[in-house]
């Protein structure tokens, strides 16, 4: 099979052909038919993640993904209903199964998880064995393309579960501003879930591109505003002369870049919510007194789970979710990838095979 592997850091992927793996009786060999291209990526072959996990090479990148099953273990409980030839999208987040995070569903958190596309295996190659209590099936007479279900695991699922946690904690409403910051690859998607998740709040989106701006706008937003070149107050005169405030009561950070941050917790109003999804950055200065005094939530969140992907999936389904998807060849891996670092790619770009 062919796989587009990592062999070391800051080097280009080798494409090359590989044996296809072998599946475990209690795991599915899934053909892979897409699988989307994520700035996680980028940084995972430029070593952001190094001081945190010393994964061994060669690593297949690729952690958004959707296929078609091959073959069934033989121990697979017929109790899943699974089939050669489904198709299904991948919960790319595999927990051990015995701590309380997997426990309750969040296997994406468990300290001993293991992710495809972060080891041996991962949607860059055309075939991965899977836990098949991973896999979420996909009818195909919905008639969802390939390229449109792969980001659905990633980009369209975490800001779905960063949202979810602001509409929990009661931050969403009537007379309130939710911002998306970042109308990257996840953005694009949070902007709709705001619409959808957000009890009526009116839904913002800054971003320093107004191309992507233009896509946070056509997916919903009700206002958009560049930050490309801007103070503090400049973007908050901005804002009150959009919505008549200038402070924002919930924030999904699907940017996660230092200034983005700095700019969303300036702009938050007292007892607002942040919820951080995107991972630009490294490390972030923010002033103590305003966290405590303003009594700030901060919500960090991970990825999703199951019960996650399963929403989004049935919003996709029913039509509710808008795809902005740029299918591209195995070829050409490599050139997205420089494209994504350098911040050149609107909407999500998805390898197919
Ligand atoms: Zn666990």
């Amino acid at each position: 099979m062919r796989a587009a592997r990592m062999h070391g850091y800051n080097q280009p992927l080798v494409l090359e052909d590989v044996p296809i793996p072998d599946s475990k009786p209690d795991e599915v060999l899934l053909k892979v038919t897409a699988a989307g291209m994520c700035r996680t990526d980028v940084q995972l072959v430029d070593g952001y993640f190094r001081k945190y996990a010393q994964p061994s090479f060669p690593i297949t990148p690729g952690h958004e993904i959707v296929g078609v099953i091959q073959k069934i273990g033989s121990t697979v409980s017929k109790a899943a209903g699974l089939q050669e030839g489904d198709q299904a999208v991948l919960v790319g987040g595999w927990g051990d199964g015995t701590c309380r995070h997997c426990q309750r569903g969040d296997t994406q958190i468990c300290a001993h998880g293991q992710w495809p596309g972060f080891g041996p295996y991962g949607g860059y190659g055309e075939y991965l064995p899977v836990p098949a209590r991973y896999l979420i099936k996909v009818d195909k007479r919905y008639n969802l393309k390939a390229e449109q279900l792969a980001p659905l695991t990633d980009a369209g699922l975490t800001p779905y579960r960063g949202i979810k946690k602001l509409r929990d904690a009661g931050a969403l409403g009537p007379n309130r501003v939710l911002a998306v910051l970042g109308i990257g690859g996840l953005g694009a998607y949070a902007v709709q879930y705001a619409k959808l998740l957000g009890a009526g709040a009116t839904v913002v989106a800054f971003a320093r591109n107004a191309e992507k701006l233009a896509v946070a706008k056509d997916f919903g937003a009700d206002h958009v505003f560049s930050t490309k070149g801007k103070s503090l107050d400049d973007v908050r005169k901005e804002l009150t002369e959009a919505t008549g405030q200038g402070e924002i009561d919930a924030v999904i950070d699907c940017a996660g870049a230092e200034e983005m941050i700095q700019m969303g917790f300036g702009l938050l109003s007292v007892a607002g919510h942040y919820s951080s999804v995107g991972l630009v950055g490294d490390k972030v200065s923010l002033p103590l007194f305003p966290l405590v005094a303003r009594e700030y939530t901060y919500h960090g969140s991970f990825w999703g789970n199951y019960n996650d992907l399963s929403e989004v999936i049935a919003l996709a389904q029913q039509g509710k979710i808008r795809h902005a998807v740029k299918p591209i060849r195995f070829e050409d891996i490599n050139k997205n990838l420089d494209l994504l670092r350098t911040g050149d790619i609107v909407g999500r770009v998805v390898v197919t095979f």
